[in-house]
């Protein structure tokens, strides 16, 4: 899309794309970015600041960092947009705000949950070691190389079990749809690791 298209983009069409999200913190923050990449036009105060701030909170909520005061000032900024902004579309982005923040599903993440599994910083993969067969497949399909582990030797009592390095995981989930066994599984970010054989 060029600059000029972008920038005629209606609000009704953001409003459908922002929909097909699952998650409401992805949901709300499509919709700004793209409202500020596009029809913001920056001649009021209250529309342009508030979108930059309401922004920068919900990327605060898409990463685990955000703390009750984040949404606190949401609702604050949005209800300002509403009152003070010079068109209807700052208002109605305000609105698109509003009708979402307070979903439970939203406000779970200030717990370290996303309970549709759509923001990364929620959730992990991991292998169950008990239920690993050591078969490997999995490792030929991670392209990030987060995997590591050897097969099983019989005739040596140790080995190093699968595990997925979670620093170097980019959670793109092609191994678990390989996994022959279900030993690779999505958890929330806090759980702790299961310890290898
Ligand atoms: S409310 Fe309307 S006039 Fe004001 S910055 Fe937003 S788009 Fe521009
Ligand atoms: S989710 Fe993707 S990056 Fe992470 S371990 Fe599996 S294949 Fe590798
Ligand atoms: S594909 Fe599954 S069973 Fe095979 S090594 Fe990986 S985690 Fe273990």
């Amino acid at each position: 899309m060029t600059q000029k298209e972008q920038k005629e983009k209606k609000l009704e069409d953001i409003k459908k794309e922002a929909e097909q999200k699952n998650c409401p913190v992805q949901r709300s923050l499509y919709f700004i970015e793209e409202f500020l990449a596009g029809p913001m036009c920056g001649k009021c105060f209250p529309c342009s600041f508030g979108s930059y701030e309401a922004r920068i909170r919900f990327k605060r909520l898409l990463t685990g960092t955000a703390t009750d005061e984040d949404v606190k000032s949401i609702k604050r900024i949005a209800s300002n947009m509403i009152e003070a902004s010079m068109c209807k579309k700052g208002k109605d982005t305000a609105k698109f705000i509003l009708d979402n923040i307070d979903l439970k599903d939203l406000t779970e993440h200030l717990s370290g949950v996303c309970s549709g599994n759509d923001c990364l910083a929620y959730f992990k993969y991991i292998i169950i070691p008990e239920k690993c067969n050591t078969c490997g497949i999995c490792l030929g399909v991670c392209k990030d190389n987060a995997i590591t582990g050897e097969k099983k030797k019989t005739y040596l009592s140790g080995y190093h079990p699968f595990e997925i390095a979670q620093k170097r995981c980019t959670k793109c989930g092609e191994c678990i749809k390989v996994c022959p066994t279900g030993a690779i599984v999505v958890v929330n970010a806090t759980v702790k690791e299961p310890v290898g054989v």
